[in-house]
């Protein structure tokens, strides 16, 4: 029996593992107790990961494709497979232009596979179109860091929770969503019985039936709610006018528009009461306050504005660069942080490079050896799927990802997947919703089958190893790429893809990091041997920079963090009277994605066995519903039956479905048939987070 140490490939809490295999096969998984971000515990997701590792049903084992969608996809070798492709997108560059081709990957990919797509797209096709699952969990938090701090960086880390006098909870199920963070609050609160704990959901959830003040704010009110605590900080003078003055610009025109929003005033928008307004914003002043925040906040048509408005009550307390303070986003994927390094994001280069700086392309194209690199911003998750969909792109690469079950709107969604002239999956499951519409259908390494890097929320870079080989023909992200590449341009694939293991990945990502504010030119794999290191760690250094800001000084040119003044706008879509309940969709406790792999372990299935939509007593009562009769929820673009259930963790007037279940697995598309496309004008991030629906009886026409 061998022990391989190895990180979760769940959530972004990033927790050490330490994998048992016997004869090849996953027999085993512990908490490594040498991992800082979990020291040896697991949640009930990553206990049972090597159920889901062993669990063969589903697994994608050989190449396979057809020449016309007249037919089926038949067993192929990798090179009949590749060559394939790589002839139809030579034929669509040719015709169309390299813009015709597009990539969506995944924060589930390590950072090796993500930097390989992102020089496979970007350099050798030439087409920033590559964008990545991350758009729908925390594009809005990237988008927010940068508007204030300038860069995309968390500035805090998880020992932040136990110094921390204050943890401010905003849009997060953290309970469900990072487990293992949440015990280490449980674990903190007991510790410190004066730790206060403020959660700020439209739901009762289990986070926030822990808290000692629980605001249950109408979906989509953050930012009327977050003015009005700087407006009480204002009012009581708990704001530090120091730390504004030495360190931050823009503070007159927010100071001006919070004026405005009195408790009184976000009572009525928010639908609390204003003395809790008051409270939390004297806990939060009175610090140091650590605020965690996910999809709650990012998954918004105004989640830069949530996100921005959140760090700017950090900034006018100063509650940032010192333990137990800062903004820290909490990021739903185990690599989504990776992919962000490596600028695996349509509107993102590499190392936090801008894209449409021209000295930063010429950057990174002497660093890849190319010419020069498109400087037109590429297509997002959801602009990119109405591209296809309307014939503008017209071969979709897919990467460890389920967008036939994941992105909103699932009607338009299969449209474009059906209209596309080629659909590529790289997939280590060959039965996800996703798969239906695949011509090609590559066959990737899974969890523990792989080696490579992720790095976690708190920007801390980890190993993942392979304990296993992958089954049937199945191989690595990264080499599947490195191959296509070379078989696409036999000449310049050659040149720009010399990989020979991850390895070699690394080191050329690590050079591209120099003097950036990410710089990991001090990390290798031989010192990451020796456990995860936060970043930035540069040459020379000892050890990685655990927070960011201690010195007040900003990466925005100025030196100073700037304030961002934004008023609040409502949701997207209003309720009326034909859709009259706020439909939230979000996670559930053992459930993971789209469970591709979470689904295949019978233990997980004890929490909940299948969707329900929880509706308040008195929303039922009115329907004449009972908990366990079929409902039809319906929105303006598709509709679902499922079991309801009655719920006093929603408010009347609201409902939540979980998002876990797509079309194989309940009626009609799954969740996402009725939530919609809209997204943030700058994050690109759709609002999964509230639709207006309508439910009745199954039965009812
Ligand atoms: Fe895995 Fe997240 Fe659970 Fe840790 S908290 S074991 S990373 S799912």
């Amino acid at each position: 029996m061998s022990v391989v140490s190895s990180v979760c490939c769940y959530c972004g809490t990033g927790c050490g593992v330490l994998i048992e295999a016997d004869a090849g096969v996953v027999t085993g998984v512990a908490g490594d107790p040498a991992h800082p971000a979990n020291r040896g515990r697991l949640c009930t997701k990553g206990a049972t990961l090597h159920l889901a590792a062993a669990a063969a049903s589903g697994r994608a084992r050989h190449p396979e494709f057809r020449r016309d969608r007249t037919s089926v996809r038949a067993r192929a070798g990798w090179a009949d497979a590749l060559d394939h492709i790589a002839e139809k997108f030579r034929s669509v560059v040719a015709e169309h232009g390299p813009d015709a081709v597009a990539f969506y990957v995944s924060g589930q990919l390590t950072t090796e596979a993500y930097y390989v797509f992102n020089k496979l797209a970007r350099g050798l096709v030439g087409t920033n179109n590559i964008d990545t699952n991350s758009r729908l969990c925390m594009s809005s938090a990237v988008a927010g860091y940068k508007a204030t701090l300038g860069v995309d960086a968390p500035p805090g880390c998880y020992d932040d929770i136990e110094a921390a006098g204050t943890l401010f909870i905003a849009g997060s199920n953290t309970a469900y969503a990072h487990p293992i963070l949440f015990r280490r609050i449980e674990a903190a609160r007991r510790a410190r019985p004066d730790l206060k704990l403020v959660v700020v959901d439209p739901r009762r959830t289990d986070t926030a039936a822990e808290a000692d003040l629980h605001l249950a704010i109408l979906p989509g009110t953050d930012v009327a709610l977050f003015h009005a605590m700087l407006n009480v900080m204002l009012w009581e003078d708990r704001v530090d006018r120091a730390y504004i003055d030495a360190h931050t610009e823009g503070w007159t025109a927010l100071r001006d528009l919070v004026r405005d929003y009195t408790p009184e005033k976000a009572a009525a928008i928010c639908g609390v009461p204003a003395a809790d307004i008051v409270t939390a914003a004297r806990w939060f002043a009175r610090g140091p306050t650590l605020s965690l925040y996910c999809q709650g906040l990012n998954q918004s048509t105004c989640g830069v504005d949530k996100n921005a408005a959140l760090i700017n009550l950090h900034l006018a307390t100063a509650q940032i660069g010192k333990p137990g303070a800062a903004p820290l986003s909490l990021t739903g994927q185990p690599n989504a942080m990776g992919g962000r390094e490596v600028g695996g994001m349509a509107n993102l280069f590499s190392a936090h490079r801008e894209l449409d700086n021209p000295e930063h392309r010429a950057e990174v194209a002497r660093l890849w050896g190319v010419d020069a690199l498109p400087g037109q911003p590429g297509k997002t998750a959801i602009e990119m799927f109405d591209a296809v969909r309307r014939g503008e792109i017209r071969a979709l690469w897919i990467a460890c990802t389920n967008p036939a079950q994941s992105l909103p709107d699932q009607a338009r969604v299969r449209e474009a997947l059906a209209a596309a002239e080629l659909v590529v999956l790289q997939d280590a499951y060959a039965d996800t919703e996703t798969a239906g519409f695949a011509d090609v259908l590559l066959p990737a390494a899974a969890w523990g089958e792989t080696d490579g890097t992720m790095t976690n929320s708190e920007r801390r870079i980890a190993r993942v190893r392979a304990a296993v080989p992958p089954p049937g023909e199945a191989r690595a992200d990264w080499e599947i790429v490195t191959d296509f590449a070379r078989r696409l341009d036999p000449e310049r694939g050659v040149r720009l893809f010399p990989y020979a293991c991850a390895e070699d990945v690394f080191d050329e990502h690590r050079e591209t990091t120099r003097g950036r504010d990410l710089d990991i030119t001090g990390l290798s794999y031989a010192r990451l041997d020796a456990g995860p290191q936060h970043w930035p760690f540069a040459e020379g250094a000892v050890e990685g920079r655990v927070r960011l800001y201690a010195d007040g000084v900003y990466p925005t040119g100025s030196g100073r963090a700037r304030f961002h003044a934004a008023p609040y706008r409502p949701v997207a879509e209003a309720i009326d009277a034909r859709f009259p309940l706020h439909l939230n969709t979000g996670r559930l406790r053992d459930a993971w994605h789209g469970m591709s792999r979470t689904g295949r372990v019978a233990r997980l299935f004890a929490h909940a066995d299948a969707p329900r939509l929880a509706m308040h007593p008195r929303d039922l009562a009115l329907r004449r519903l009972a908990s366990g009769e079929l409902v039809r929820v319906k929105s303006r673009r598709g509709e679902v039956v499922v079991e309801v259930e009655a719920s006093e963790a929603v408010r009347p007037g609201q409902c939540f479905l979980p998002m876990h279940w797509g079309a194989r697995f309940m009626s009609g598309l799954g969740a996402n048939a009725l939530t919609l496309p809209a997204f943030d004008a700058v994050s690109k991030q759709p609002e999964l987070k509230h639709a207006a629906v309508q439910v009745a009886r199954a039965d009812l026409p």
